[in-house]
């Protein structure tokens, strides 16, 4: 069986003491296996970032950049391949694949500005011939740890704005759908990036402990579930690290009663049921403002949800693909079986499809319930599958408070047609990315990603302008040349 492992200095490397599983989610069999990184070789990959990082860290930042320009070429020339690595092993439709994709190499886009990102601000003549400039340098070996739902474009939020800020970085992929992670890298090589600068290492708990901890890394940018990303901020501080971890999501969208419905119905049926509800943007909770707004929400929601069809990545004309893993189609199910018992209403029951061919693949089908209450565990959980709720209430503020009072505080969305509302909403609403009739807000690459509340712990948002500025260390100099013959008197007043 085919055994995923590292890349560590240029070099594909694997140790095969401790390995596990890559299953195809749409077939439900293990097809390859991955290298788990003991300490010694994520500390192996540790000294070959450092080694490779005073040269790096001098190479002037057009040339950096030239290096992303030819990537994202490759990662252009090889789509299909790096979208059938995610099929496999994510389950994700080639479609969607695409769409992922192409959403990383706009970050890689955005990493082509390095040299007027990386400017800085100066100032002339402060005080009498003094001048003084603030420039950004790179931080040094940093680390990148990154979820299973989206490989391609999650690690690229990363690697390519840390790398041409001037660092070496070192990326823990998902154990689970590795493949085209570590493709991708290995495409930085046929770049033109120097050996040592991109490193990936394959593993689970036992390497990220490595990158928490060693002093030689000096940031950590870590996305996944809460209860780990709040674990790895708190250890990554605790040993002076710099670190952004974002963590998990319950994207509400609130339907008004003005709503455009059919448009909303459309948007919604997306957003919740793409990519099998794996996104930490997928719109999981539909709150209608009022019964008729209710009524027909769930009337054409599940008039829309009669054509979709779940199945295998490589069939283009399926909607969604299978979850992750058998475990995570049981607990989805499991949500869906909590709601019913706890009375909410089964509209459209997707907890057991039936794949044509795939009889032990890890699918969920589309479903959806209403009556949905804030009390049931359903409600409070990211549930992470292909599951909409609606939840009805009576007024815009009601259904407002409802998100203000969700721990999470990722994404959100109104549909209206009514400005005033739309812009009262966005500007009270407790949640780091709005959207007003779109469904998926995801920031584009020159503005940064990231959550609020417990949906992400740390001061800057990922990539974009908080992504520079994460991956730099502002340094500060003033400068002073006197004219030659001027001598001037101690002083001990503060300089002003
Ligand atoms: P996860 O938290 O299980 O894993 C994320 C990473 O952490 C993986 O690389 C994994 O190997 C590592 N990890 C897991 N357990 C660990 C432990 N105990 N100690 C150290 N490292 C550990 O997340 P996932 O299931 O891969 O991804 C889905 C989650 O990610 C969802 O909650 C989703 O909302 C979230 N997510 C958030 C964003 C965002 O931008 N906020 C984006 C994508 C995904």
């Amino acid at each position: 069986m085919n055994t995923i492992g590292h890349l560590i200095n240029g070099e594909l490397i694997t140790d095969t003491e401790r390995t596990q599983d890559v299953f195809n989610p749409a077939t439900g069999l293990a097809e390859k296996q991955v290298a788990l990184a003991s300490k010694q070789t994520v500390e192996q990959a540790i000294a070959a970032a450092q080694a490779a990082f005073p040269e790096w860290r001098n190479t002037p930042a057009i040339k950096r950049a030239r290096v992303m320009f030819r990537f994202k070429e490759l990662l252009e020339q090889n789509a299909d391949t790096i979208c059938q690595l995610i099929g496999q092993e994510h389950g994700k439709i080639s479609h969607d694949a695409a769409g992922e994709l192409q959403r990383g190499i706009e970050n890689v886009e955005y990493a082509c500005g390095a040299p007027e990102l990386l400017k800085g601000e100066h100032s002339r003549n402060v005080g009498p011939n003094i001048d003084s400039w603030s420039e950004f340098q790179p931080l040094g070996v940093v680390a990148g740890i990154t979820p299973f739902n989206f490989p391609a474009m999650v690690p690229m939020w990363m690697f390519p704005l840390a790398i041409v800020c001037g660092n070496c970085f070192i990326l823990k992929p998902s154990e689970r759908d590795p493949s085209s992670t570590l493709y991708i890298a290995q495409l930085l090589k046929e770049a033109g990036l120097p050996d040592g600068v991109m490193n990936v290492v394959n593993g689970d708990k036992e390497a990220v402990d490595v990158l928490l901890t060693d002093e030689r890394i000096q940031a950590v940018s870590f996305v996944g579930s809460t209860p780990i990303a709040e674990h790895i901020y708190a250890t990554a501080s605790a040993n002076g690290k710099r670190c952004q971890a974002l963590g998990g999501a319950k994207n509400h969208a609130i339907v008004m009663p003005d709503a455009d419905i059919d448009n909303a119905v459309n948007q919604l049926v997306g957003a919740a049921f793409g990519s099998s509800g794996e996104r930490c943007m997928a719109l999981s909770v539909a709150v209608a403002v009022g019964d008729e707004a209710g009524d027909a929400l769930v009337e054409k929601m599940t008039e829309a949800m009669k054509g979709l069809s779940v199945g295998a990545y490589d069939n283009a004309s399926n909607d969604f693909g299978p979850v992750i893993t058998k475990a995570h189609q049981e607990k989805v199910v499991g949500y869906i079986n909590s709601a019913e018992y706890q009375g909410a209403k089964i509209v459209v029951d997707g907890r057991e499809p039936n794949v044509a061919g795939y009889p032990q693949g890890f699918f969920v089908g589309a479903t959806l319930m209403d009556n949905v209450t804030p009390e049931m565990h359903s409600y409070q959980a990211e549930i992470f599958g292909p599951v909409l709720q609606v939840v009805r209430v009576k007024t815009m503020d009601e259904a407002m408070q409802l998100i203000n009072d969700h721990e999470y505080g990722n994404g959100t969305c109104i549909f209206t047609r009514d400005g005033e509302a739309a812009r009262y909403f966005s500007d009270h609403i407790q949640v780091g990315m709005v959207g007003i009739n779109v469904p998926l807000p995801v920031p584009v690459a020159y503005h940064s990603f990231g959550g609020w509340k417990r949906s992400l712990f740390g001061d800057l948002h990922a990539y974009g302008p908080d992504g520079v500025r994460f991956y730099t260390k502002r340094k500060t100099i003033t400068q002073r040349w006197p004219s030659s013959g001027v001598r001037e008197g101690v002083s001990f007043a503060f300089p002003s």
